[in-house]
């Protein structure tokens, strides 16, 4: 394929998204980049490093949740970039709340935005890369999806659905040239991250279960991402790998 790459990322404005964002960047790929309109000027500073790194970045206001916002999203980086070689379902929500009580809306919008909006951005893409016989899609989702803790089991429900969902779309587009791999991360320092890292007591706690004794950054997301966007990972379709120092072991 010609370079560069084009690349789109969802839920790009901060955390682990924009660390993939920037990463991609430095790897030669131009950047479409997504997040919600109300994150505009971090998702604009993002635009704006990666345009600093010489490669060319355009920022889409959608909620990956709203299928009209997604398809428009998806038309205006196509025309933008004239193809999506892969794209990172970043985007994603946390609401803790324990089962009994949990409020019907907060189980929706974990789901709507975690699971939905991954299918979403997907389905307006795959024509284009069906088109063109080429795709990468790297799905996040989450150790949280595999064991998980309490007070996020529609979280957990949400990202398992993700895995699941991510191996079947490989059976259905692998005769295409798309393939499709998901990225658990463990527990990263990141403003969703918070939730479980306030405390330092807890802090402690997660990088004492972690082989590597410590916990997350966003930049340690990156590199695995890179590789599922690339050729290197050419024959690699339908797996989730996780990236958490070493807390799940399966
Ligand atoms: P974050 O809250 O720092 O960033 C999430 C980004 O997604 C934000 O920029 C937010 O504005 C955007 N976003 C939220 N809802 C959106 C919507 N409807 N449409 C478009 N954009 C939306 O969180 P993070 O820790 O960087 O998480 C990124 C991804 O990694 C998420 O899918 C999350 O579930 C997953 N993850 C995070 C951790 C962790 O410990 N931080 C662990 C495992 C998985």
């Amino acid at each position: 394929m010609s370079e560069p790459r084009t690349a789109l990322v969802t839920g790009a404005s901060r955390g682990i998204g924009a660390a993939i964002a920037l990463g991609l960047a430095r790897r030669g790929y131009d950047v479409a980049l997504n997040d919600i309109a109300r994150q505009e000027e971090a998702l604009n500073d993002v635009a704006d490093e990666i345009r600093a790194l010489g490669r060319r970045a355009e920022t889409f206001h959608a909620d990956v949740s709203v299928k009209a916002e997604v398809d428009s999203m998806v038309a205006q980086a196509l025309s933008a970039f004239g193809r999506i070689d892969a794209v990172v379902n970043n985007a994603g929500i946390l609401i803790a709340g324990e089962v009994d009580g949990l409020p019907e809306a907060h189980w929706d919008a974990v789901m709507d935005v975690n699971a939905k909006g991954a299918f979403m951005v997907i389905q307006a893409l795959l024509p284009s890369m069906k088109a063109r016989g080429y795709g990468r899609i790297v799905n996040i989702a989450s150790i949280g999806g595999k064991h998980g803790a309490p007070a996020q089991a529609h979280y957990s429900a949400s990202k398992a659905a993700v895995m699941g969902f991510s191996r079947v779309l490989a059976q259905e587009v692998g005769s295409l040239g798309i393939t499709v791999n998901c990225v658990c991360p463990g527990i990263i320092l990141t403003d969703m991250g918070r939730v479980n890292l306030d405390d330092p007591h807890v802090r402690a706690a997660w990088s004492a279960k972690t082989a590597l004794a410590r916990i997350g950054d966003p930049e340690d997301v990156v590199g695995p991402v890179a590789f599922f966007a690339s050729d290197d990972s050419a024959f690699v379709t339908g797996q989730t790998l996780n990236v958490d120092g070493g807390i799940v072991f399966s």
